[in-house]
């Protein structure tokens, strides 16, 4: 579970981490509110679970409380990449003297936890990684001995961090591992964490991430999870009597046939996603055995109603329905959506009548569809749209 910054801050402040004043609202007059009470300039920023808020006008410096009302009414309901902001924080305004960057996060590929801390922190850290990766530092640790005190100066001296913050900021490593360990966290990002004009260390702006296995350790991260847009999508499935499961940091639609094909469509896709950047599947549906034009048409339009979703994969194994119906249910969904479908799809029919159904989806030459003829060749094409 993703959590929203607001929440990344509180779980924060608890552990120890320097953050501000902070405080969520949901309409203007509660952002009036609470910037009053904070008092002075403060920082209006959308609460979405998607990065680069900054740079799409989520965050908005605000003179003082009314400026915060009119400041939060701007922000109030922007669509910021498919999410619309219901929520913003109002958080104490910090003078930015440098901006740097700290993770902690697990690395799946290489069985290992990984710290990551950089000087050239701020809305840009995506560019430095990759064209200047020198200045970003990477040290794996062994989720047995964990970040010692002298690990966490380790590494903030790779990360080439100044003289007069480096302890400070390897205090914070050390009070961000403490977060991560006993939070079950998968990742806790910090970006930027900054150094104020009066030489102190903040994090101004927190991404963490749960790990859902470990909930029944945390009965208190119930509370934080968001029902009320988690549900919609699998509400509107359930209505339409599809098996449809929504899937946290994904990236890739998933429809199949049959829950054994569905399931390992899911680890095909974050094997093959790894190669991108970590594509994971966003959700699945599973269409189950008669994969008719109208359940192909529910399926793609849920999936695709998904504003986590770049890409779609669709991995069919001709059955008792065979290739053909479902190509063709395919082409009719499409026909049905309209310009309402907006994302590419790669198409993976293999089993009973195979050949006329890839002829079906070739004759109809949808721009968005692609066909691939392996399940690992479609994975692979799909975790790549889903990358661009
Ligand atoms: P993101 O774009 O979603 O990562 O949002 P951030 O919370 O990281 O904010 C984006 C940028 O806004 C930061 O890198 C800062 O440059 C700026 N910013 C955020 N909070 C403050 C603040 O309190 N004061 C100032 N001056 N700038 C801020
Ligand atoms: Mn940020």
């Amino acid at each position: 579970m993703d959590l929203f910054e607001y929440q990344a801050r509180d779980l924060f402040e608890k552990h120890g981490v320097p953050v501000l004043a902070g405080a969520v609202a949901t309409t203007a007059d509660e952002a009036f509110e609470a910037a009053a009470k904070i008092g002075g300039k403060v920082v209006v920023k959308a609460q979405v679970k998607v990065g680069g808020r900054g740079k799409a006008g989520g965050v908005k410096l605000a003179e003082d409380a009314q400026d915060a009302r009119t400041k939060a009414a701007a922000i109030l309901g922007m669509d910021i990449k498919g999410h619309i902001v219901h929520k913003v924080m109002i958080a104490q305004a910090a003078p930015i003297e440098a901006e740097y960057y700290l993770a902690i996060l697990l690395d799946r590929s290489n069985r290992t936890f990984l710290v990551m801390a950089s000087v050239a922190g701020g809305m840009e850290i995506e560019e430095v990684a990759h064209t200047a990766p020198e200045k970003l530092a990477k040290v794996p640790v062994s989720s047995v001995d964990g970040i010692t005190p002298e690990m966490a100066k380790a590494i903030i001296a790779q990360g080439q961090f100044p003289a007069d913050v480096a302890d400070q900021v390897a205090d914070v490593l050390l009070k961000l591992w403490e977060t991560f360990k006993s939070e079950d966290a998968t990742l806790v990002e910090v970006n930027p964490l900054v150094k104020t004009s009066d030489g102190k260390i903040i994090a101004l702006d927190g991404k963490v991430t749960l790990d859902d296995s470990a909930a029944f350790r945390h009965p208190d991260h119930e509370a934080l999870v968001d029902h009320a847009s988690t549900n919609a999508l699998e509400a509107l499935a359930k209505e339409k009597d599809l098996n449809y499961v929504k899937l946290d940091n994904g990236q890739v639609g998933v429809i199949g046939n049959g829950a054994g094909l569905v399931m390992s469509t899911l680890d095909v896709v974050a094997y093959a996603g790894e190669k991108f950047g970590g594509m994971r599947p966003a959700n699945f549906l599973d269409i189950g055995g008669g994969a008719s034009a109208e359940v192909m048409a529910n399926g793609l339009s849920i999936i695709l109603g998904d504003p986590d979703v770049k890409s779609v994969f669709v991995n069919v194994f001709g059955g008792i329905t065979a290739c053909d119906a479902v190509a063709n249910g395919i082409v009719q969904a499409l026909e049905l959506l309209g310009p309402a479908a907006t994302k590419p799809i790669v198409v993976r029919l293999d089993g009973n009548n195979v050949l006329e159904g890839r002829a079906i989806l070739s004759a109809a030459n949808h721009p968005l569809v692609e066909q691939a003829d392996t399940m690992d060749g479609a994975a692979t094409r799909a975790a790549e749209l889903a990358a661009k």
